[in-house]
């Protein structure tokens, strides 16, 4: 790969014809037509998003070096941004006044507001640009390596520029676009921002149950994401048919996994909305992200729900109570020992080796306070399951 250094390209230069795409989120093209800002292979326009972009126009005003920029000579006429398109994008969306920053008074300034001077200094800003000739493998390689300084690319950014092609394209174009009408549906089950690829991610995990990069691979050079879009709807609409109600904490969950699991039982969402509710005012359970699996999968595993149990101060209190009462009647300290017929009959436990039990189960509405819990030995516990 060949390089060369130019230290003269002024932002003026690089900014002449700058367009900007609303829709897709991207700085398109620079320095008269000749450069492409964002090829296909590049990520979405995040600095906004990341409040980054006032933080380049400060630094220009300020005569502080925005670093080097890379750029792929495709030939004579022809450029694509290698590195350091978040950054042209800024200075090319302010000059445009698509945004202000904030002067010396905390005013919000636009472009055209400014002193002259200012105007100036920002249009006569040189940048640092290598340009870089070589084969496309070779390039991407490249690219893979300059990335990882600044905000790290994600996984998914990575996959769809090395798998670029028409199949990312199209894909792109329905999960990672976020004028989509349906991200807001979306955005109820999935964690994350469209513009970081994590629908697309999601998507294309549920439908290779996790083997992203070989889906990717087989299917690069694919004109449609039919198979694509239909599995992720079916996940969706599976979830939001089950789960009438949206809840905060359904958000980031395994749905994928879960619609494999149980997309072929059949649910009341009736039933389900009520138990939901239920599940949601009850104070014992920590782990509300469970709530849905555990209903899904028949209200049987608490350990998905991670209910409280009782703390220490009260597995004493009702220790000592439980104790003194046994050695004034002479029989053990374990309720269940108690009126057994063995050698157990009248043994006193020591506190380590009892545990608390729920008298009334909490999966049958006990709570978890003093009144409810009683010390059992380790064997007797444990016979008693369910709890
Ligand atoms: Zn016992």
């Amino acid at each position: 790969m060949k390089t060369t250094l130019k230290t003269n390209m002024t932002v003026k230069e690089i900014c002449e014809g700058f367009v900007y795409n609303e829709l897709e989120g991207k700085g398109l093209f620079g320095l008269s037509g000749k450069l492409t800002i964002q090829p296909e292979y590049q990520r979405n326009y995040i600095y906004a998003e990341e409040g980054r972009e006032t933080a380049v126009i400060d630094s220009i005003l300020k005569g502080y070096p925005l670093g080097l920029i890379y750029f792929h000579k495709v030939n004579d006429d022809t450029f694509e941004v290698l590195d350091g398109q978040q950054r042209i994008t800024s200075i090319g969306r302010f000059v445009n006044e698509k945004f202000a920053i904030k002067d010396e008074n905390g005013m919000q300034q636009n472009f055209s507001g400014m002193a002259e001077n200012k105007k100036t200094k920002i249009w006569e800003t040189k940048l640092l640009i290598y340009e870089c000739e070589g084969e496309e493998s070779e390039i991407k390689d490249w690219f893979k390596t300059i990335n990882i300084a600044g905000i790290p690319l994600r996984n998914q950014e990575l996959l769809n520029a090395v798998y670029s092609g028409s199949f990312v394209t199209l894909a792109r174009e329905e999960f990672s676009n976020r004028q989509n009408a349906n991200i807001q549906k979306w955005g109820a089950y999935i964690s994350g921002s469209a513009n970081r690829q994590d629908f697309l991610e999601r998507a294309l995990e549920w439908v290779s149950k996790g083997n992203i990069e070989g889906y990717m691979t087989l299917h690069r050079h694919d004109k449609n994401i039919t198979e694509l879009k239909k599995y992720f709807n079916s996940v969706i609409d599976w979830v939001s048919s089950v789960f009438t109600d949206v809840e905060n904490e359904m958000r980031g969950l395994e749905w994928g996994r879960l619609y494999e699991e149980y997309h072929k039982k059949a649910y009341s969402p009736a039933k389900v909305s009520a138990d939901v509710r239920k599940l949601y005012g009850d104070p014992y359970i920590k782990n509300r992200k469970g709530i849905f699996e555990y209903i899904l999968g028949g209200s049987v595993d608490t350990k998905l729900l991670d209910v409280r149990i009782f703390d220490e101060t009260i597995k004493r209190a009702v220790y000592a109570k439980q104790t003194s009462e046994a050695e004034t009647k002479e029989k053990s300290n374990c309720p269940h020992c108690a009126i057994g017929h063995d050698a157990n009959k009248s043994k006193i436990w020591s506190f380590g080796e009892m545990e608390a039990d729920h008298v009334s189960a909490w999966v049958k509405g006990g709570a978890t306070s003093a009144k409810n819990c009683q010390m059992l030995c380790k064997t007797h516990n444990r016979a008693k399951g369910n709890r």
